[in-house]
């Protein structure tokens, strides 16, 4: 029997407040090291001057902010400022965004498999999240990484991983955190689009049968899956086709209480990610949930470029950030035209084997 505890009632407003059509989540909450990467591609150093700088261009960009009902934050941005004084959480408030955070400490290999991993950072996951709480959050992300391959994901991997999310998720709840439960199947492979709805439906359904069993409030998360699609080696398929295989193998797993279903972007291109939520939010077939994004690198990838770390450029990338914002927006009402392409929109962002 799901247990809200002490904070059902704010976790189920939180929850369908993000779930909000026309709104979305921007993951802001790369570690230190992996926004180290992406200043590397634009020549910057990773210094938290540059790092607070690179938020500080998202959170302020002009009119973005009515597109988007939360921003994942990573540890260090809670405690930090925009240059006009005012807290980053404040900034995202008073724009109505609500800031989550990332509780997870990145994954490790388990034993004996073929390089498959599990999530760190159960313990002492109370007490950090009482404290994000105090800070201003309101929800939180764990993300489980998951394989294809011959003989992948295993058994073990799918149960280990669909419990730890459960077990982060309870945690979350009692300290008033909505969880979104993140199982990301990277897309790296030469599987086909057949392989992946099928390997998505038996991750999805452990993870709903774990979350059961821990009495989680469904209605008080949120799912945050990668899209059906073929292997990153394999034929590409249009966005209808993607958009039918993803629908229905949520349709099949994914509980009518759960609000909202916020999608990854897991290397697709800007475009690419945003016509493919648009084709999902387009088909007529049952949707008893929002359908949205919760996108890192298909939000801010050509913005980076733009920007180069350069003040001059300020004005121009948020520019560009708000044409993205405004797309996937329109996307979650599947009323996107195609018509946002920008700058790099097209580019491939997939990397193997990613680590967040
Ligand atoms: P991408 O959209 O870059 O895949 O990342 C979203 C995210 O938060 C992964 O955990």
């Amino acid at each position: 029997m799901a247990f809200g505890g002490r904070y059902e009632k704010e976790l189920i407003a939180t929850a369908n407040y993000i779930s909000t059509p026309g709104k979305g989540i921007l993951a802001a909450d790369e570690s230190t090291g992996t926004i180290g990467k992406r200043l590397a591609s634009i020549h910057m150093e990773n210094v938290e001057d540059n790092r607070q700088a690179l938020r500080e261009l998202l959170f302020t960009a002009p009119d973005c902010l009515q597109y988007l009902s939360g921003v994942i934050l990573f540890e260090e941005t809670l405690y930090q400022q925009a240059s006009n004084g005012k807290s980053f959480v404040e900034v995202l408030k008073e724009g109505g965004v609500i800031p989550g955070i990332k509780v997870d400490k990145g994954t490790v290999d388990l034993a004996g498999t073929d390089e498959e991993t599990t999530t760190q950072g159960l313990d002492g996951l109370g007490a950090r999240c009482d404290q994000y709480y105090r800070m201003g959050c309101r929800f939180a992300k764990w993300r489980a990484v998951l394989k294809i391959g011959e003989n992948l994901p295993s058994p073990l991997a799918i149960q280990e991983n669909a419990y730890g999310l459960a077990r982060y998720a309870s945690i979350c709840q009692q300290s008033g955190l909505v969880p979104i439960v993140e199982p990301e199947i990277l897309v790296d492979g030469e599987h086909d689009i057949e392989k992946c709805a099928a390997i998505t439906e038996v991750v999805l359904a452990a993870c709903y049968k774990a979350l059961s069993d821990h009495h989680v409030l469904l209605e008080g998360t949120l799912l945050k899956p990668n899209m059906v699609t073929p292997g990153s080696k394999a034929p590409k398929v249009s966005p209808e086709v993607i958009a039918k295989y993803t629908v229905r193998t949520l349709q099949r797993t994914v509980p009518p209480a759960v609000p909202g279903i916020m999608f990854l972007s897991g290397g697709q291109s800007e475009e690419e990610a945003t016509l493919n939520l648009n084709a999902m939010n387009q088909l007529d077939t049952k949707k008893p949930w929002t359908l949205s994004f919760s996108f890192g690198r298909a939000l801010q990838a050509s913005t980076l470029k733009i920007w180069s770390g350069k003040k001059a450029n300020v004005a121009a990338a948020q520019a560009n950030f708000l044409a993205r914002c405004k797309a996937n927006s329109d996307a979650t009402l599947g009323k996107y035209a195609g018509d946002a392409k920008g700058a790099g929109a097209d580019e491939s962002l997939h990397v193997a084997n990613y680590k967040y």
